[in-house]
């Protein structure tokens, strides 16, 4: 499995606000630090979050999910980021909105399967190794081609390398045959070749070793030349659906060929289910295997009530599975109708769900928990900040939503350097707050002023 290929297709973006948060801020007793990782106040919530974090971890949450109620930017997102970091590093985060499944091209469930395998990670430990010296054979061996086409294959090539030690034969993949050629290399020249048990990675001079090949630096000891360097186990963290798509979407043809790509028929663009059921399959026998360790991560589905009762089934469903993320879900709702029926349930989610959550209420915060939050995200930002523009953020958090004071911070600044001002003064974030509305001031406006626009 050529996995170092695979690149991370993690969301950033909606993290983004949350860079402060570094965990739930706890005691080892499970109490919660006025002021830790990044959280300020909301310690009830914090509490329960670390009681959930320590029932996952003992694995008794398995087929149940937890449920944040409370108004907005009241820091649901901010727990269940918490959460994830609590269980570990590298444990993925895959935040998203009920909204998101609704799109025109994509089905509903197909949306939710996609973020349930961008929170399953996957710990991936390989062993590289790098060989040099003189080439003395290469040979490509041919088998018949068993897919029904004409022709023969070539199944591995043998190549011979002088080294130091002496000369040694090495069996490897098809994919060296391209690459020696490409290359142009043949008895007699000095070359390098980059495996991982059997399969190759990259082919080069000598000459070009060095830059060619991202040896890290740590790993990386020169030998004297012709000898065989081995590099350490290699750690690599994806997600389920980082491997979907790197099947999906092979890039480079022979280049990112990967064991798992072999067996599955390259230049599809699409990720479909069988394909996802043969990258579970090798992903299983990779865990049987020892090389790899499934890492479940946390799947947040904000404003959980826009799913609809075909969502809610599939939601059900998928908690049973062996291969299922923690699922966190948030509303700010309360008694609302479950969407796709006339049934009204608590949050606008069906009962035969809502006895499988376990609810954690957030609590809106005092101005100094405000101001305190506010002072966080400044730093973070680099925002510089007088007290007095501080407290009318706080203001502006207690009338419309700390997110939305939050936001203010930057054209803050930028308004203040213009001016040519180091430090963001109250006027300039009063500017700014003109300047921006906030959800519900607009949503306001425009139902006001509704006879003004087309419908
Ligand atoms: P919504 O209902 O709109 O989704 P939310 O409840 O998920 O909102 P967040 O987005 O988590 O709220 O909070 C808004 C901002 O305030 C974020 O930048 C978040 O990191 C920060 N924040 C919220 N609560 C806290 C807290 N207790 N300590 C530190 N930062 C917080």
């Amino acid at each position: 499995m050529r996995i170092e290929e695979v690149a991370s297709t993690a969301k950033s973006s909606r993290v983004s606000p949350h860079t402060h948060i570094k965990g739930l801020g706890l005691t080892p007793a499970g109490d919660a630090l006025p002021l830790g990782s990044g959280f300020v106040g909301q310690e009830q919530a914090r509490e329960a979050c670390g009681l959930v974090v320590e029932m996952i971890k003992q694995r008794k949450m398995a087929g149940r999910a937890l449920l944040l109620t409370g108004a907005p930017g009241t820091g649901k997102t901010a727990l269940a980021l918490g959460i994830a970091q609590e269980l570990g590093t590298k444990v993925p985060f895959c935040p998203m909105v009920g909204s998101e499944v609704y799109s025109a091209e994509v089905k509903k469930t197909e949306v939710l399967m996609e973020h349930f395998r961008r929170a399953i990670g996957l710990r991936i430990k390989e062993r590289k190794e790098v060989y040099e010296g003189e080439v003395t054979e290469m040979t490509p061996v041919e088998t018949e081609n068993q897919g029904g086409g004409y022709g023969k294959v070539i199944s591995h090539v043998i190549i011979g390398l002088k080294t130091v030690k002496g000369t040694k034969q090495l069996k490897l993949d098809p994919t060296i045959h391209d690459a020696l050629q490409k290359e142009r290399v043949s008895p007699g020249d000095v070359i390098y070749i980059e495996a991982n048990s059997g399969s190759v990675k990259r082919v080069g001079r000598s000459d070009a070793y060095a830059t060619e090949f991202d040896l890290e630096a740590e790993v990386y000891v020169p030998l004297p030349k012709g000898d065989v360097h081995k590099k350490k186990d290699l750690v690599q963290d994806v997600t389920l659906h980082d491997l979907d798509a790197a099947n999906a979407k092979p890039q480079g043809g022979q280049d990112i060929m990967s064991l798992m790509g072999q067996l599955l028929k390259p230049k599809k663009t699409e990720i479909t289910d069988k394909l996802r059921q043969e990258v579970n399959r090798v992903v299983n026998k990779y865990i049987d295997e020892g090389t790899a360790e499934l890492v479940p991560g946390v799947l947040f589905v904000d404003e959980v009530h826009m799913l609809d009762i075909e969502c809610f089934t599939y939601l059900n469903r998928a908690l049973e599975s062996s291969l299922a993320p923690i699922v966190v879900l948030a509303t700010n709702r309360g008694m609302c109708a479950v969407r796709g029926t006339d049934v009204s349930a608590p949050h606008g989610v069906p009962v035969d769900l809502l006895d499988r959550l376990v609810i954690v209420r957030t609590q809106t915060y005092t101005p100094e928990e405000s101001i305190q939050i506010l002072a966080i995200r400044a730093q973070v930002e680099g925002v510089a900040l007088g007290e007095d523009a501080l407290a009318f953020l706080a203001e502006v958090a207690e009338e419309t939503s700390l997110r939305h004071a939050a936001q203010l911070l930057t054209p803050g600044a930028v308004l203040a350097r213009s001016a040519g001002r180091g430090e963001a003064a109250r006027g300039d974030l009063e500017e700014a707050h003109a300047l921006f509305q906030d959800a519900k001031a607009s949503a306001r406006q425009l139902s006001a002023q509704a006879d003004k626009y087309m419908t």
